[in-house]
């Protein structure tokens, strides 16, 4: 591992019989981990013990039943192999300054994944300030291929002033280990959660019950792999092709690498791969490098140097603004409410088609999300009300919700990381899309047959 992911947040002396706490939050997986393999290195090092904690923080913001059971699909895998492995894990229950600095003895060691979020931040900060003086803390950038302080210290503006940075960053953070066999001591830990039974336990939790699990995503890495690999094998070659919104050409990735179970830096060595066995021509290489790397890395860039990254006010570039408010009072041809819109109870099929397959998948094709939002900014009272209705969709629906590429992507919508186009009705400068357009360039009838089957 490149050793710049590491943020020595606090170090004190050791005490005799230390331990070595990685506190799993971000990155629930195993292969290219960097904590993880620096935690257990760390351990075999000195022979101490390593504790792997997952806290299940019992009603995250945002998280219904649907995030909650893709989320512990994953942690009841990893459970298992851990125990394969012969590394102690368990899971703790409750908030997580309280569970893990539970965990701690003074003079233990605390390694955590790096959060760029604003609620995940502030855990981590609660959490530093609690055992202040008590345990050394080390933090790793393990989300990202580059990490984020160090591709830029600034927000950028766009992909365009991003991308240099990154791509010349790129061989420096290549930096895959293999994972290291724990040598240290073996004790098998007691969760506070049984995940046996997953149905039973998310039932007992205070969220969102109505918004249900998927039959089209399962959680875990296994599952994460298999997808790589399906995409690999059959779909890549066509990805340039993507924007068509019948075709299921990508890689459906975007729920694994939001809970972490799965590695963007992982996807990047199996495209290359697939570039060097000539599965892939280095053009679609290129733009499938192009999403997963520059485009991902920019949305967290973005949000993590705008901490209000989800709030109308600040969420987009003056410009933007500027035309929006001349564009306030114009009139609007359909208003619908927010009712209406999530029912998709609209006058356009696509619109109500693309709402659909939200609901019933968890997940949107890209080109529809695109189209979905713009619509919703032509049928709201105002920007902001849009805004905010998009957001709540979004993040309640989308297996993918409440990511940085969630902040950042509706963002988008509003101008961020785009540009001023020509002026028009409603949208002013920003960019417009319409039905006609869709018809136009695409074969709609499928992507509605596409809709209608996983609705059955
Ligand atoms: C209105 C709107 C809302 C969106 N909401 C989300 C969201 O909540 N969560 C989310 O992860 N993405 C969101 N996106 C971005 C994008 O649509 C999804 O990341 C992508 O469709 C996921 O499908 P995939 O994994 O098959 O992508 P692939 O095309 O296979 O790409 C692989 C990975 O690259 C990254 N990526 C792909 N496209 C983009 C993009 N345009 N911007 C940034 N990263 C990208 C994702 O991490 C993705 O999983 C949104 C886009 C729009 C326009």
């Amino acid at each position: 591992m490149n050793t710049s992911r590491i943020k020595v947040i606090q170090e004190v002396t050791n005490n005799d019989q230390y331990k070595i706490i990685y506190w799993m939050q971000s990155a629930q997986r195993i292969q290219y981990n960097h904590a993880l393999n620096y935690a257990i290195k760390l351990a075999n090092k000195s022979g101490s013990e390593l504790q792997v904690i997952f806290n299940i923080i019992p009603s995250y913001k945002d998280a219904n039943r649907r995030h909650y059971m893709f989320m512990l699909e994953g942690i009841k895998e990893l459970n298992h192999t851990f125990l394969e492995l012969n590394i102690p894990f368990k899971t703790t229950f409750g908030l997580p300054d309280e569970t893990i600095s539970k965990h701690l003895n003074t003079g233990d060691i605390l390694i955590l994944d790096k959060a760029y979020l604003k609620q995940p931040r502030q855990w981590r900060n609660t959490l530093y300030q609690r055992i202040k003086g008590k345990n050394t803390i080390i933090e790793i950038d393990t989300e990202l291929i580059v990490p984020v302080e160090l591709a830029s210290s600034k927000m950028e503006y766009g992909a365009y002033t991003i991308r240099p940075k990154l791509h010349k960053l790129f061989d420096t953070f290549n930096d895959h280990d293999v994972l290291p066999t724990y040598a240290g001591p073996y004790q098998k830990l007691t969760s506070d959660v049984e995940l046996n039974d997953l149905n039973a336990f998310v039932e007992t939790l205070p969220i969102d019950q109505s918004v249900i699990e998927t039959s089209l995503f399962k959680g875990g890495y296994q599952e994460a792999i298999q997808r790589l690999q399906t995409f690999i094998q059959f779909k890549a070659k066509d990805y340039l092709e993507r924007n068509a919104p019948g075709e299921q050409v990508t890689s459906t990735l975007s729920p694994y690498l939001h809970f972490g179970q799965i590695s963007s830096l992982e996807i990047v060595h199996a495209i290359q791969h697939a570039k060097e066995e000539g599965m892939i021509n280095q053009e679609t290489f290129d733009g499938i490098f192009e999403q997963v790397f520059v485009r991902r890395e920019l949305a967290f860039n973005f949000v993590y140097y705008n901490q209000n990254y989800d709030q109308f006010e600040s969420m987009t570039e003056s410009w933007a603004y500027k035309t929006m408010e001349e564009h306030q009072d114009d009139y609007r041809p359909f208003i619908y409410s927010k009712d209406s819109l999530e029912e998709a109870r609209t006058h356009d099929p696509y619109f109500n088609a693309a709402m659909d397959e939200m609901k019933f998948s968890g997940y949107m094709h890209n080109y529809m999300r695109m189209y979905w939002a713009k619509k919703i900014i032509e049928w709201s009272n105002s920007y902001k009300e849009a805004y905010e209705t998009t957001l709540y969709l979004n993040n309640k629906y989308f297996l993918d919700g409440r990511d940085p590429n969630s902040y950042t992507s509706v963002a988008w919508n509003y101008g961020r990381h785009d540009r001023a186009w020509n002026e028009r009705m409603i949208f002013g400068k920003l960019r417009y899309m319409n039905d006609k357009g869709l018809e136009r360039k695409f074969e709609m009838k499928k992507y509605i047959n596409y809709v209608e089957s996983i609705k059955k």
